[in-house]
C-alpha cells in the first residue's frame, strides 16, 4: 500500500497546513496529540498481538486500539515445559490483559470469524463487527487436522499435542502422573516449519526430570520426522549427563517418522511399518497458520503468511500485517521472542505509516533459553536485518558444548530473567506474584 494513497493521513497533513511530504519532517510530538482516532484492531492477545496493541497505543494515544482475544487468561507456551517437569504451576505461566486495558486499549473478549478486507472491517462470534484502519493479525497457529493419518481434535483428547497451552497441556501432565514407573512415553516431532524448533527436546528434557525423581524406570522415546534438531548436540550432551539411556531418539532416517496415529490405542505406525505402544502419547502434528489468517487471504499455499519483512504487512492484503508463528519470517524461528520483535516493528511501521514518518530500519533479534535439568540451561541467539524481500540472518550461534556447571546454571538464571523479562513487557499481570 502507498502511504500516500492513505486519505486519512493526507487530510491530517493538509490540516496542519502541510504538503505530504514536507509534513513526514515536521511532524513534532506535540503534533501526535492533534491525530485522529485511527481505529487499529488487533487479532490474538499472545506475544505478537498483546505486544502490538502496548507499543501502538503507546505511540498513538488517541488512536481506538482494539484487541480480541477470546480468553480471559493467557497461559504461555515459554515455560509450559516446566509446568510439565514440575519446577512451575500453571498459575505462573498464566497473564490477563488488566494492565493493557489499564492503559486504555478496549479488550473484546471474543473470537474473530471473517476479515472483510474490502470494508475493512472483523467480524465476530459474539459482538457487532469492528472496522479498522489497521489490522494486525497474531492468532499464532493452528494444528492441521489429520495430515497425519489418525490424529484428529478427537484424537488429541487422547493423545495430546499440548502445543497450545491450556487444557491440553493439563491433559498431558495428568497423563504423566498417572503413568506407571517403568512406562513409556512417546514424543512424535513434526517435520520443519512448527512452533517453537527446540520446544519438544526441551519438553522431553523436563519429563526426564520428572520421571527422574518420581518414576525412575521409565523410558522416552522421540520419533522425528526429521533427521537434525535445534541445539541437538547440546541437548544430547545433557541428556547423556543427566538422564543416562532414559532418552531415546529416533530420526527421520532411522524410521522415525510417524505416518499413522492410533490415540484409542496409543499406537503409532512409522513409515517403514513399525508399530511403536506408548504409555502417554504427545503427538504434535504439522501445523499452519491460525484459522483466522487463513480466512483473511493473507497466506499462501504453505499455510503461512508472506509478510513485508521490514513492516510485517501482508505481501496479500494492504493494511494488513500478520506477525508471530502465523508469518513466514524464516530463518526467525516461531518463538515469542520473535513475535515480540516483529510486532514491535509492526507496530512502528504502522503507526510510520498513519503519521506520514520514514519507514524504519527494521533489525530483529531472537534468544531462545531451553532447560534441560533445573540447573542446566542451554541458549541460542540470533540477530537479523531485514530487506526489501526477506530476514537475513546477521550473527549467531549457540552455546558451547562442555561447558562448566557454573556456565550452566547462569544460562538456566538467564531462561528465568528473560521470562519475568518478556511476559512484563507484553502483559505485565502474572497470575501469580511469586515467580
Ligand atoms: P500465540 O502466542 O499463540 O497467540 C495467539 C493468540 O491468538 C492466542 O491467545 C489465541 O487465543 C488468539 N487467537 C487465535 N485465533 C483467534 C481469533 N480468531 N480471534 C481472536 N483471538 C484469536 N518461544 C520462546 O520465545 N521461548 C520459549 O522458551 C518458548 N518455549 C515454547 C515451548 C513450547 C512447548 C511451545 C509449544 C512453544 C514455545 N515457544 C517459545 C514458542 C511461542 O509460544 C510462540 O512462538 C508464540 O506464542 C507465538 O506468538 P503468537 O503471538 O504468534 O501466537
Amino acid at each position: 500500500m502507498s502511504s500516500i494513497t492513505n486519505p486519512k493521513r493526507r487530510q491530517w497533513l493538509q490540516g496542519l497546513g502541510c504538503s505530504a511530504v514536507a509534513g513526514a519532517a515536521l511532524i513534532s510530538a506535540p503534533s501526535l496529540a492533534q491525530s485522529p482516532n485511527y481505529r487499529i484492531v488487533i487479532v490474538g492477545g499472545g506475544f505478537g498481538g498483546a505486544t502490538a496493541a502496548r507499543y501502538i497505543k503507546q505511540r498513538l494515544p488517541q488512536a481506538e486500539v482494539s484487541l480480541i482475544e477470546p480468553h480471559a487468561h493467557y497461559y504461555t507456551c515459554p515455560f509450559s515445559n516446566l509446568y510439565l517437569g514440575g519446577l512451575k504451576t500453571f498459575d505462573e505461566i498464566g497473564h490477563d490483559f488488566s494492565n493493557l486495558e489499564a492503559q486504555g486499549i478496549r479488550i473484546i473478549s471474543d473470537v474473530a470469524t471473517a476479515v472483510d478486507t474490502e470494508r475493512k472491517s472483523v467480524h465476530l462470534a459474539k459482538h457487532a463487527a469492528v472496522s479498522y484502519d489497521k489490522l494486525l493479525l497474531a492468532p499464532g497457529i493452528d494444528m492441521k487436522w489429520n495430515a497425519l493419518e489418525g490424529y484428529d481434535e478427537a484424537a488429541s483428547l487422547r493423545a495430546p499435542h499440548a502445543w497450545k497451552t491450556g487444557p491440553q497441556t493439563q491433559l498431558l501432565k495428568k497423563q504423566l502422573e498417572a503413568m506407571p514407573d517403568g512406562g513409556l512415553f512417546i514424543l512424535v516431532a513434526p517435520e520443519n516449519p512448527f512452533r517453537c524448533p527446540p520446544g519438544p527436546y526441551e519438553r522431553v528434557s523436563m519429563i526426564a526430570h520428572y520421571f527422574k525423581q518420581h518414576k525412575p524406570r521409565s523410558k522416552i522415546l522421540i520419533l522425528d520426522a526429521k533427521d537434525a534438531f535445534s541445539k541437538q548436540a547440546l541437548f544430547q550432551q545433557g541428556w547423556e549427563q543427566h538422564y543416562g539411556s532414559m532418552i531415546e531418539w529416533v530420526p527421520f532416517s532411522q524410521d522415525g517418522k510417524v505416518i499413522r496415529v492410533d490415540a484409542t490405542q496409543l499406537q503409532v505406525e512409522t513409515e517403514f511399518g513399525t508399530v511403536h505402544q506408548a504409555d502417554v502419547l504427545n503427538v504434535i502434528p504439522p501445523q499452519q497458520a491460525g484459522a483466522i489468517a487463513i480466512q483473511a487471504g493473507v497466506t499462501d499455499n504453505s499455510g503461512w503468511a508472506p509478510i513485508h519483512a521490514s513492516s510485517f504487512e501482508s505481501q496479500q492484503v494492504a493494511d494488513v500485517y500478520v506477525v508471530g508463528d502465523a508469518s513466514i519470517a524464516s530463518p526467525m524461528p516461531k518463538s515469542g521472542f520473535s513475535a515480540n520483535a516483529q510486532a514491535k516493528i509492526a507496530a512502528t511501521a504502522m503507526v510510520n505509516d498513519l503519521l506520514g514518518l520514514d519507514p524504519v530500519q527494521a533489525f530483529y533479534a531472537n534468544t531462545c533459553y531451553s532447560l534441560i535439568a533445573p540447573q542446566h540451561g542451554i541458549s541460542v541467539a540470533n540477530a537479523y536485518v531485514a530487506d526489501e524481500t526477506q530476514v537475513i540472518e546477521t550473527s549467531g550461534g549457540v552455546s558451547p558444548l562442555d561447558a562448566s556447571a557454573e556456565f550452566r546454571q547462569k544460562e538456566a538464571d538467564y531462561g528465568a530473567a528473560w521470562y519475568k523479562a518478556i511476559t512484563q513487557d507484553i502483559w505485565n499481570s502474572p497470575l501469580a506474584k511469586a515467580q
